[in-house]
């Protein structure tokens, strides 16, 4: 049995008309490809999860995570009903299933759940009947049968996970744009749709912005070896392959720019950094925000001519303030001058498997943004990836202005076929 599984976002589903529109699509399909069985997975309708938890939190500011995947969860109970609907009316045989109901067993860990293995039973016994099931994403149920979510955008995740247990012959993400663009195409009009792109490079742009994809669900089909394409619900066309790096034979130097606009950067100042002493005080910062379950990213240390430290690293805005909490009681203990926070920066990367052997990408990122006069205050690197962090007014200016010097200017000169076959399908 050829099983394929088709997620459909929130605008996709975001009112009647597109749920019967995204319904015959999957009719069509069906009519197209009579061997395979299909699994269809949907969202909430768009803004509605936002609606749910906003009204949680107009009634209550101390509601438990629980309480909250509670609410939660309901809003794609509400599209898996409708779409069941849409597709017997179109003459398909369809059921909706919640995400317990299909045998999605996470764990406990309530708004960011992970999923621990799918009882597929349910979901084959359906497929062998050739009744289509309708899953909602985003939701599971834990081994003691509380409800959970998988976090915001966790349909991806659902439906790459299902696919993996289902051992799926691909899984078809259906979103509002054509596919992986080599940038947010609603920030920089002239992004290039990516024909294929690498898991590794995809999970970095999802990381670091690029809301296109979960990189939760970009892990699980690269662990689990399901062939993913992300498209369009409304526009047809080819979308963009998630593939491995090996099946992309001459990969442009830079493949996307990605922003994130939702951290924060605390500094330590006048640290005193000596040896044993000073290493040892910073260690214990960092203890102590780790056993706050902070996540640190970016961190970046400056020696005054006095000798002393300057230390400064972002954090996720929704930790910022509890952080800075922290390191003011540090201060004392570690004979800093203070504790300071900016919370108007915004990170901005750079993401290409052939970075690494290009020592010049660097130095064209520094000049792009100088020609703005857009100012970087922290720099990180890896081999994928160059993450700058700016002030955050600048931070979709500086996006079309590293997509211009880096990605348009590396297709005007040619400088891999690849991207020149890539730049006959614009945005
Ligand atoms: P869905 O509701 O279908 O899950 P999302 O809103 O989560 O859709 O993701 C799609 C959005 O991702 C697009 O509307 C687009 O603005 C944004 N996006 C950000 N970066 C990129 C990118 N590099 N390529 C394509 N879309 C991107
Ligand atoms: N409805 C959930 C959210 O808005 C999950 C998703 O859309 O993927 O985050
Ligand atoms: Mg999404």
């Amino acid at each position: 049995m050829r099983v394929v599984v088709k997620k459909f976002g929130g605008t996709s589903v975001g009112d009647i008309s597109r749920i019967r529109e995204a319904a015959k699509l999957v009719v069509r399909y069906r009519a197209q490809h009579p061997e395979e069985r299909l699994v269809v997975v949907v969202s909430a309708m768009a803004g509605e999860t936002n609606r749910l938890l906003a009204l949680a939190r107009s009634c209550s500011s101390n509601a438990t995570a629980r309480e909250l995947d509670m609410i939660a969860a309901t809003g794609e109970q509400v599209t898996i009903a409708l779409m069941a609907m849409a597709l017997t009316d179109l003459g398909a045989k369809a059921e909706s299933l919640t995400g317990a109901q299909a045998g999605v067993i996470t764990t406990e860990q309530f708004m960011g759940a992970q999923v621990e293995r799918i009882d597929t039973a349910r979901l084959e016994s359906l497929l062998a009947e050739d009744i289509i099931p309708v899953v909602a994403g985003f939701q599971g149920l834990s081994e003691s049968r509380e409800i959970t979510t998988l976090g915001r955008g966790g349909s991806d995740i659902s439906a790459v996970a299902l696919a993996a247990a289902l051992e799926a012959a691909a899984c078809y993400i259906y979103t509002d744009v054509e596919g992986v663009f080599s940038a947010d195409p609603r920030i920089c009009p002239d992004a290039r749709l990516l024909r294929r792109i690498s898991h590794e490079e995809m999970l970095e742009l999802a990381t670091l912005g690029a809301k296109v994809l979960h990189p939760r669900s970009v892990l699980f089909a690269m662990r689990y070896r399901v062939p993913l394409v992300t498209l369009s619900t409304f526009r047809s066309g080819p979308g963009t392959w998630i593939v491995n790096e090996g099946e992309i034979m001459e990969a442009p130097v830079v493949s996307g720019i990605t922003h994130r606009s939702d951290e924060a950067r605390i500094t330590l100042s006048k640290v005193p950094g000596g040896l044993p002493d000073g290493l040892q005080r910073l260690g214990k910062v960092f203890a102590d925000i780790g056993k706050a379950g902070i996540p640190v990213d970016m961190l970046t240390q400056n020696r005054g001519a006095d000798g002393l430290l300057d230390l400064s690293f972002t954090v996720p805005d929704e930790h910022s303030s509890h952080c800075l909490e922290l390191c003011q009681a540090l201060v004392p203990e570690i004979g800093a001058e203070g504790a300071g926070i900016d919370r108007n920066i915004a990170k901005v990367s750079v993401v290409g498997v052939g970075i690494h052997a290009h020592a010049d990408v660097a130095s064209k990122i520094f000049k792009a943004l100088a020609s703005e006069r857009i100012e970087v205050l922290m720099l990180s690197t890896s081999e994928i990836k160059i993450s700058v962090v700016i002030p955050r007014k600048y931070a979709e200016l500086a996006v079309r202005c590293l997509h211009d010097a880096l990605v348009l200017a590396q297709l005007a000169s040619g400088s891999s076929p690849q991207a020149e076959a890539r730049a006959a399908v614009s945005h």
